[in-house]
């Protein structure tokens, strides 16, 4: 099964109002009309309104750096899916590894957030990725198992249907370290097989995503991996050139 590649910018706690709208203004001027990759970004929450409006209608998707595990209520600081659906957004990131580390987020947690883009009807991407010293230690796969567990076991492997996976190397997430082709593709297809043991029909169209590094000079041999379908893009995301380029190579 032929799956379209996807390339989504993650801009994290970075830039302006105006900085913000002039790299989506790039990135839309710059897609070309052809473009056989689809393309998100996920600006930060404040900037989401004015960015959702300026792509309407175009070829960039937007999304969400999170998402609440709850509706509404007395939740401080969280977002909910009603209110991202309000705006024009249709993916959003969960699970990232500076959410599971830098704020402890946990298996759970992320579950639940990945459960509530797929009631809403947003796209979750959810982060999956081990530690240095996790994968020195031979653990990667465990890591991998446990992640995916939480959230095949609260949703389903059907929800799969509806969501995207991104593999993230915590010890490549802007470090400039990135994976090697082959350490990719080997967790990738890893990942893959793990759902095809489940449905073997989700698995072979479920995208999945590679995020640490990836640069313009790079993504090429990352993404023509038979199991690697695009990335999740951080530092090379807020550069409309560089973003282009990593989209050009998906
Ligand atoms: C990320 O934060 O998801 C990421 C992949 O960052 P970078 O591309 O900067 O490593």
């Amino acid at each position: 099964m032929a799956r379209r590649p996807l390339v989504v910018g993650n801009w994290k706690m970075n830039g302006t109002r105006a900085s913000s709208q002039k790299l989506l203004a790039e990135i839309i001027a710059g897609l070309p009309a052809d473009c056989k990759t689809d393309v998100g970004v996920c600006p930060p929450s404040v900037f989401i309104p004015e960015v959702a409006t300026a792509a309407s209608g175009k070829a960039v998707r937007v999304g969400s750096q999170n998402i609440a595990d709850q509706d509404e209520g007395a939740y401080t600081g969280e977002i909910s899916g009603p209110m991202l659906k309000e705006f024009n957004v249709s993916l959003a990131i969960v699970g990232h590894s500076e959410r599971r580390a830098i704020y402890g987020e946990t298996d759970a947690l992320v579950a639940a957030r990945y459960a509530k883009a797929i009631a809403h009807g947003l796209t979750p991407i959810l982060c999956v990725g081990e530690t240095l010293e996790e994968r020195e230690s031979n653990r990667t796969f465990e890591v991998i198992d446990t992640q995916l567990k939480a959230v095949l076991d609260l949703c389903g492997v059907e929800s799969l249907k509806k969501a995207v996976i991104a593999y993230e190397p915590v010890w490549a997430i802007g470090t400039g370290r990135t994976a090697s082709t082959e350490q990719a593709q080997e967790v990738h297809a890893y990942i893959r097989q793990k759902i095809a043991a489940l449905d073997a029909t989700v698995a072979a169209g479920l995208q999945i995503l590679y995020g640490g590094s990836v640069k313009a000079d790079n993504a090429q041999a990352l993404f023509s991996q038979p199991d690697v379908d695009g990335g999740l893009i951080g530092g090379a995301s807020l550069d409309a050139k560089s973003f282009l380029a990593i989209c050009t190579a998906a």
